[in-house]
């Protein structure tokens, strides 16, 4: 354990306040930095720092930063805390994008200790409000290194991620981008579609009956279509390119599977059977993914 380390978290919402709460008399010291005071009221009732304030300054004497603003803020917040940091601290972010984000690092002027981030953990809320202490349990935090980045520093940030619950993956920004768009930027795509597609189905008795009827399955399956509207603008719209790609990939898969259905229903029902024993040797029983 890196004791004594003082860490400021700016941005207090789901992420930014999970970040604290999980944290928590782990013998960090910890700042917290928020736009609003409201917000600061709120950290402050549920005790998730050491020091609180609406105003960067605060950040001179952090030895680590994360910066947890929306992903559309992240350039002007890595320049504002340039302003305010140590030269020595380690900062990071958490936006679900890396490749924008590095290359705006790597092109400052003036080199910072800077490393990517991206835990892989969520839920469809926002806000201080839905901040949770368990939420990076055994979740994959991405970090990406930026040009400048040495072996100590990652090793300090992978002890920090380690105590959240975390366990961090190091990767190339444009490889997360491209993955990130296949299991999370095209899957909301797919949420959405499936749920406007229900939504506004032709007939309307049977659209109705059907909504009625949505349990657990259809809960699952459209649960992305409810992300904070914000960052799913930020996601698709930062990862465009790939996203396409990928929708476009999900279509070529529907039309080969529905081929196959019309033509060969034993092969179809084969691969059926083959899709299904993947899937479920992915996870464990109670949910967790089995690589890494
Ligand atoms: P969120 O719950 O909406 O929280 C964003 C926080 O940023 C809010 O508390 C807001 O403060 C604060 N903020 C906004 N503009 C600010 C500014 N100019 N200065 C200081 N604080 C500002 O969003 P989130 O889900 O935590 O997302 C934050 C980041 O996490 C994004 O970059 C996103 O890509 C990344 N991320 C999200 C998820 C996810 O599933 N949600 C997963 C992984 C990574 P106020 O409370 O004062 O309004």
């Amino acid at each position: 354990m890196d004791k004594n380390l003082k860490i400021a978290v700016i941005g207090l919402g789901l992420i930014g306040g999970s970040i604290l709460k999980s944290l928590k008399n782990k013998q960090y010291e910890l700042i917290a930095i928020a736009r609003r005071e409201e917000t600061i009221q709120k950290a402050k009732e549920q005790k998730l720092a050491d020091v609180y304030s609406t105003d960067l300054s605060v950040i001179k004497s952090a030895d680590i930063i994360f910066i947890c603003t929306p992903i559309n803020k992240i350039k002007t917040m890595i320049d504002n805390v340039i302003d305010h940091a140590d030269a020595n601290a380690i900062i990071t972010d958490v936006a679900s994008l890396k490749s924008f984000v590095m290359e705006y690092v790597d092109n400052l002027q003036k080199p910072i200790k800077f490393i990517g981030g991206h835990p892989m953990a969520g839920t469809e809320y926002k806000g201080i409000d839905s901040a949770l202490d368990d939420l990076y349990i055994e979740a994959k935090w991405v970090l990406t290194p930026s040009k400048n980045t040495n072996k100590q520093d990652i090793g300090i940030l992978t002890n920090i991620i380690n105590n959240t619950g975390a366990k961090a993956v190091v990767a190339d920004a444009k490889q997360h981008d491209s993955a990130v768009a296949l299991i999370s930027h095209m899957p909301l795509f797919l949420s959405q579609a499936l749920y406007s597609y229900v939504n506004n189905y032709p007939d309307r008795d049977v659209k109705e009956l059907a909504l009625k009827l949505a349990a657990s399955g259809f809960r699952d399956s459209t649960r992305l279509a409810a992300t904070n509207v914000e960052l799913a603008q930020d996601m698709i719209t930062n990862n465009i390119q790939n996203v396409l790609n990928a929708s476009n990939g999900l279509k070529d898969s529907l039309t080969s599977l529905e081929d196959l259905l019309s033509v060969d229903k034993e092969k179809f029902f084969e691969l059926i059977a083959d899709i299904a024993k993947s899937r479920m040797n992915m996870y464990t029983e109670d949910g967790k993914n089995k690589l890494l």
